[in-house]
């Protein structure tokens, strides 16, 4: 029994009937409280779209960004506070469109936070258009005779950039997204979580029961061995007849960016605790 309600929130839910987006909330809710952190302690970053219309909807410190921009605000969050525990969303379309930078250099640089990909494989907020994920040929809102561009599969993307975890699942088994989160959260470095998506209103091809009849978690395969990123590659690739979740790769050895901070080695402050002691006030009179 999860004991969630100290991060239910007295806001109403916008979302469709069926949307994934539930599940994905209810594990996150799961997955904190399970690790007894009180939402006084989590920062929860949501992006634009539809998801991020459910930033009020948990009770815990919480930030609604900009478009495909939430990705550096958490990696300043994470850096300037480790004793906060940061968790950013963000959707396939702002993510991998005009934010694919931030996905890119956040892995690179391996900052400590997790990222949850909410791949719906449309931009649900503004009515069905094509994102990068969207199966090409299909007719969307902004494609009637069909999208014309190659499909991107961002697990390949994200596996190519040697990430310290890497994991996806899907957002009809809420215990299984706890699980991944829960790991993802524990996880010292950038925590890449891509959850496929169902949206009933705009993505008609691929709903929970298409996902659950094709997803099988790599740690019921045989000598799967999680740190091996050529295997990773290999069944990462297959999105369409049989799709591989849980923790696709982990690399516990690569040092997270804080921890490879030449000038912060013998510091033993968090940086938002030397802002606090820094009267700003001057250069800020100076625009005045
Ligand atoms: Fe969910 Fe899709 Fe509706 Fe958006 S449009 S709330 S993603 S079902």
């Amino acid at each position: 029994m999860c004991n969630c309600a100290a991060y239910n929130s007295d806001e109403l839910y916008t979302w469709c009937t069926n949307c994934g987006n539930y599940g994905i909330h209810a594990s996150i809710k799961r997955a904190l409280a399970d690790k007894n952190i009180k939402p006084s302690e989590v920062l929860l970053c949501f992006d634009i779209g539809c998801h991020g219309n459910g930033a009020d909807k948990i009770n815990a410190y919480s930030v609604h960004g900009l478009h495909g921009r939430i990705l550096p605000f958490a990696a300043g969050a994470a850096i300037a506070n480790k004793a906060v525990t940061t968790i950013a969303f963000g959707g396939d379309g702002g993510t991998l469109s005009e934010g694919i930078n931030h996905l890119i250099h956040s892995i690179r640089a391996n900052y400590n936070f997790t990222f949850v990909l909410h791949d719906n494989s449309n931009y649900g907020l503004t009515t069905g258009q094509a994102s990068a994920t969207t199966k090409q040929g299909l007719e969307m809102n902004s494609s009637p005779s069909g999208v014309t561009s190659d499909t991107l599969i961002p697990m390949e993307l994200v596996l190519s950039l040697k990430p310290s975890f890497a994991a996806r699942t899907f957002s009809g088994n809420i215990k299984h997204m706890e699980s991944i989160f829960k790991q993802a959260i524990e996880h010292e470095g950038f925590s890449y979580v891509e959850v496929l998506q169902s949206c009933p209103t705009y993505n008609k091809v691929t709903p929970h029961e298409w996902y659950a009849q094709r997803v099988y978690d790599v740690s019921t395969l045989e000598d799967y061995d999680s740190s091996d990123l050529e295997l990773a590659r290999k069944v990462a690739q297959d999105v369409q007849d049989k799709i591989a979740i849980g923790v696709l790769y982990l690399n516990k050895d690569k040092k997270d960016y804080y921890s490879r901070l030449a000038s912060r080695k013998s510091i033993k402050t968090e940086l938002v605790e030397e802002v606090k002691g820094y009267n700003v006030g001057n250069i800020i009179d100076k625009f005045r």
